[in-house]
C-alpha cells in the first residue's frame, strides 16, 4: 500500500509551526509496511487543497491529509477535499450527535460548521478535541493539533496495512566517501534496499522484506567498518 501524506497550514510554509505531524504519520505508516510516497505542505487555500488531494488520490491508495480542520475562517481543508471529491460540504448528523452524547455538547454550543464534512463522508470522531475528521474514498483528514491528529490516526491505522519489512541500521565512524565500495559490494551480495545518512557518524539503513537477508546483510557490513568507539 502506497500513500501520501498532505500538511495543510500557513504557518508550516512560513516555519512557525514544525511539521511534527508529517514526520510521525510517515514513522506510524513505515511501521506498518505502508509506503509513504509523498509528503506535500500546502496553504490554507481550497483550491491548492484541491488540486494536490486529487491528484494523490488517483496515484496512491490513500491520501492523509493534516490540519486546517475546524470551524474558524482560516480552515478550509474539509472545502478543498470536497472539492477534490466532486461533493458538497454537509451537516454530519452522526458526528453531531456523537459530539453530544459523547463530547457533552450542547448543540446550540457548537460554532457553525464545526461538523460539515463532505457527503457521504464517514466521520472520524475526536476523542481529544471538538471537531470530527473524515474518511471518503481513500482520503482521510484528520485535525492539525498533534495530540487530537495522533489519536483519531490510532482510530483507522488498522485501514493502513503494507507488506511488513526489516531494518537494520550500520553506524561507521567514517567518511561517507570511504564507505561507497562497501556499500556496492553489499547491494551486489544482498537483496537490500541500502540508504547511506551522514551526521557525526554515517548511518547505513539496510531494508528488506527478509528478515534473514537484512541480517545477513547488516552482520556483513558491520564486520567492515570502524564502529564508533564506546563513550
Ligand atoms: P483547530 O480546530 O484547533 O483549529 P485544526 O485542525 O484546524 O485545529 P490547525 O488550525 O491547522 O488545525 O492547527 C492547529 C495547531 O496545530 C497549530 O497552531 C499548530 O500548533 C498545530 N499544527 C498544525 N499542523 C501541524 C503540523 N503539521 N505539525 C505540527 N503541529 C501542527
Ligand atoms: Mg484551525
Amino acid at each position: 500500500m502506497d500513500v501520501a501524506v498532505v500538511t495543510v497550514g500557513d504557518e508550516l510554509l512560513a516555519g512557525r509551526t514544525t511539521n511534527t505531524n508529517a514526520t510521525w504519520l510517515c514513522e506510524r505508516l513505515a511501521e506498518r509496511g505502508v509506503g509513504v510516497e509523498r509528503v506535500t505542505t500546502v496553504p490554507d487555500r481550497v483550491a491548492d487543497i484541491a488540486r494536490v488531494v486529487n491528484e494523490y488520490r488517483a496515484e496512491y491508495d490513500a491520501v492523509v491529509v493534516t490540519g486546517g480542520v475546524g470551524p474558524t475562517h482560516d480552515d478550509v481543508t474539509m472545502d478543498g477535499v470536497a472539492a477534490a471529491l466532486g461533493r458538497s460540504l454537509e451537516r454530519h448528523e452522526g458526528a453531531l450527535e456523537w459530539l453530544e452524547e459523547e463530547g457533552g455538547y450542547a448543540r446550540e454550543d457548537l460554532t457553525e460548521g464545526t461538523a460539515d464534512l463532505p457527503r457521504g463522508a464517514r466521520a472520524l470522531h475526536n476523542e481529544v478535541g471538538v471537531a470530527p475528521g473524515a474518511a471518503l474514498d481513500g482520503v482521510y483528514v484528520l485535525p492539525g493539533v498533534p495530540t487530537e491528529m495522533r489519536a483519531m490516526f490510532e482510530s483507522i491505522a488498522d485501514e493502513f496495512a503494507g507488506t511488513r519489512t526489516y531494518r537494520e541500521e550500520v553506524v561507521a565512524d567514517e567518511p561517507e566517501s570511504a564507505l561507497l565500495a562497501r556499500i556496492a559490494e553489499l547491494r551486489e551480495r544482498f537483496d537490500v534496499r541500502v540508504g547511506s545518512y551522514p551526521g557525526e557518524f554515517v548511518r547505513v539503513s539496510i531494508e528488506s522484506d527478509d528478515e534473514a537477508t537484512t541480517e545477513a546483510a547488516a552482520a556483513w557490513l558491520r564486520e567492515r567498518v570502524d564502529a564508533p568507539a564506546q563513550r
